[in-house]
């Protein structure tokens, strides 16, 4: 009897969706039938979800194996109690191949101050007052989460001789980079830090992780880049930092509300830039892979990959 998968993303996305699952787990041998909507939830075994899905009552879904996340956070299910069997999230290659892009992208165009060419482009040869007074091995980056996409871009960052240190709730060992853990580890490793990346899960415990006590622990001039998630920055204290100096620049990619109210202070503040929640995408092709590979998985009593703890929050 074939697999029932059902895919609770993006209604919009299903025509794109629903044939890249399709192919991905006829290509890891799963006999499936891969639905965009059901009659008959309790013939269900696994349901591809993200965020944008309209399912959020899974107590019909009675013969439901796992839910697998299109998405690598996953605060939006992980308190879900209708669900009562194993969640999922997503690692897959291209996501982290997109994540690495977007931090190396940005700690660069902050480190060679490329802003202010773009920001003063008016006939005038500013070339002394330019000139970048670092290079990379002089100036440290902090990665605040070492999961999947925190140890990839803390790597990349590392070939290009920055100097690497992260924080994770467990201690970790990478070679090259200065690792803490703990509240106290933090604020320790704040002070060291010419780059904060916040690569961290929402979760009950990194909420306002960066709030006006750890901006004040920071090193003079530091700049702040979240493509994590909004509210793991308290941001009336982020934009009191910014306007005293203790930060130099902000590069903002997730909000508590999105999209970023057209209104809020963030939009029109000189050293804050705004990306609309585009750092990494989840693409078709490749994600579709990864979800099939865990349905082989859990089929053939492998077990599944990359399961969230429910009490962790990740
Ligand atoms: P992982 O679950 O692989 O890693 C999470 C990391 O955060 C781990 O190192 C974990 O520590 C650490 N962590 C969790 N809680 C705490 C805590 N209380 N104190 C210190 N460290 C903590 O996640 P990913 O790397 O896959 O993704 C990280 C986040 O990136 C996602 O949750 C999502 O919010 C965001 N994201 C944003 C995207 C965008 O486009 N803007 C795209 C994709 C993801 P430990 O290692 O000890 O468990």
């Amino acid at each position: 009897m074939p697999v029932k998968i059902l895919y609770n993303g993006d209604p919009r996305l299903a025509g794109t969706w629903v044939p890249a699952l399709r192919k991905a787990v006829a290509a890891k041998g799963v006999e499936a039938e891969i639905l965009a909507s059901t009659d008959t939830p309790e013939a269900i075994h696994y349901v591809v979800h993200s965020p944008k899905g309209e399912i959020g009552d899974f107590c019909p879904f009675s013969g439901l194996k796992a839910v697998l996340s299109l998405w690598a956070g996953v605060e939006d299910i992980v308190g879900n109690e209708t669900i009562r069997v194993p969640i999922s999230k997503m690692v897959d290659p291209s996501l982290t191949e997109g994540m690495i892009e977007y931090v190396v992208a940005h700690v660069l165009r902050i480190h060679l101050g490329i802003d202010r060419h773009i920001l003063h482009q008016n006939g005038v040869w500013r070339q002394r007052e330019t000139l970048p007074v670092f290079v990379a091995r002089q100036r440290t980056v902090l990665m605040l989460g070492l999961g999947a996409l925190g140890t990839a871009c803390l790597k990349a960052l590392a070939d290009l001789n920055f100097q690497v240190s992260g924080w994770s709730r467990t201690p970790k060992s990478i070679g090259g980079a200065t690792t803490y853990s703990g509240s106290d580890g933090l604020d320790r490793a704040l002070a060291l830090a010419d780059f904060i990346v916040l690569m961290l899960p929402m979760t009950a415990d990194t909420r306002n992780v960066l709030d006006g006590r750890r901006f004040s622990l920071m090193r003079k001039g530091a700049a702040i880049i979240n493509p994590g998630r909004g509210p793991l920055i308290d941001d009336d204290a982020l934009l009191e930092a910014l306007d005293n100096g203790l930060v130099s620049h902000a590069t903002l990619d997730v909000f508590r509300e999105e999209p970023l109210p057209p209104s809020h202070p963030f939009w029109s503040h000189e050293k804050i830039l705004v990306t609309p929640h585009i750092a990494a995408e989840t693409k078709p092709a490749t994600s579709s892979m990864s979800i099939a590979e865990n349905i082989r998985r859990a089929e053939s009593g492998e077990g599944l990959l990359n399961v969230v703890n429910r009490d962790q929050g990740y």
